[in-house]
């Protein structure tokens, strides 16, 4: 049986039709809706400026499918697996830190985690796991933690602030927001809103 990487590869090759390739992909994800060939027109091939949506269309193109369905599934994987190895099979106090810097360093970044990611529980997970193996691996290996502080402390030094722009800073404060006005109720609803539009430099939201 062909695997999706395979069909995947061999559809970028041009050796099967993107109808082979959907055959593939719906019979391990039966309910796959591929419909959408098209790479995102906004961003042709060489153009590597950061997204605002992602080139292949998560839900509709293979690739999409691909990337959302087996990459992002396969990094949670190993990085759940390098997480629980550290923790059971190394030192139980591993991710635990008595050094003030990898201390404040963790707590930062868990807050904000807690706060930013709060919409989908497994992100949470995801970044303190992502938290924990960076910071233990600085605890216990003094080569990687000398490198991290020095990194972090000229990168500090030579871009004191990263600008974000208009649509990155929407997406992070749509998640900080307590309340929004849904233009498809046409009344103010608690929570966060599910879908964001940006029409005439204006952010308008529904439920
Ligand atoms: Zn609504």
């Amino acid at each position: 049986m062909t695997t999706i990487t395979e069909a995947v590869d061999d559809y970028s090759l041009k050796k099967i039709t993107l109808e082979q390739l959907t055959a593939v992909i719906k019979e391990s994800h039966p309910s796959a809706w591929v419909t959408l060939a098209e790479r995102d027109p906004q961003h042709p091939e060489g153009d590597n400026n950061s997204r605002n949506r992602f080139i292949y269309n998560p839900y509709h193109h293979p690739k999409g499918q691909f990337f959302q369905n087996v990459i992002k599934k396969a990094i949670m994987k190993a990085i759940d697996f390098a997480h629980g190895a550290m923790l059971k099979k190394y030192d139980k106090d591993v991710f635990v830190y008595g050094d003030p810097r990898l201390k404040k360093l963790d707590e930062f970044v868990k807050q904000y985690t807690q706060e930013n990611f709060k919409d989908t529980p497994y992100k949470i997970d995801f970044m303190n796991k992502i938290t924990d193996i960076a910071l233990g691996l600085a605890k216990e290996d003094i080569y990687y933690r000398a490198r991290m502080f020095d990194m972090m402390n000229r990168f500090a030094f030579m871009y004191p602030i990263y600008k974000l722009t208009e649509l990155e800073l929407e997406n992070v404060n749509r998640i900080r927001m307590t309340s929004y006005y849904c233009e498809k109720c046409k009344m103010q609803h608690d929570g966060y809103p599910t879908k964001m539009m940006h029409i005439d430099d204006k952010f308008m939201y529904t439920c």
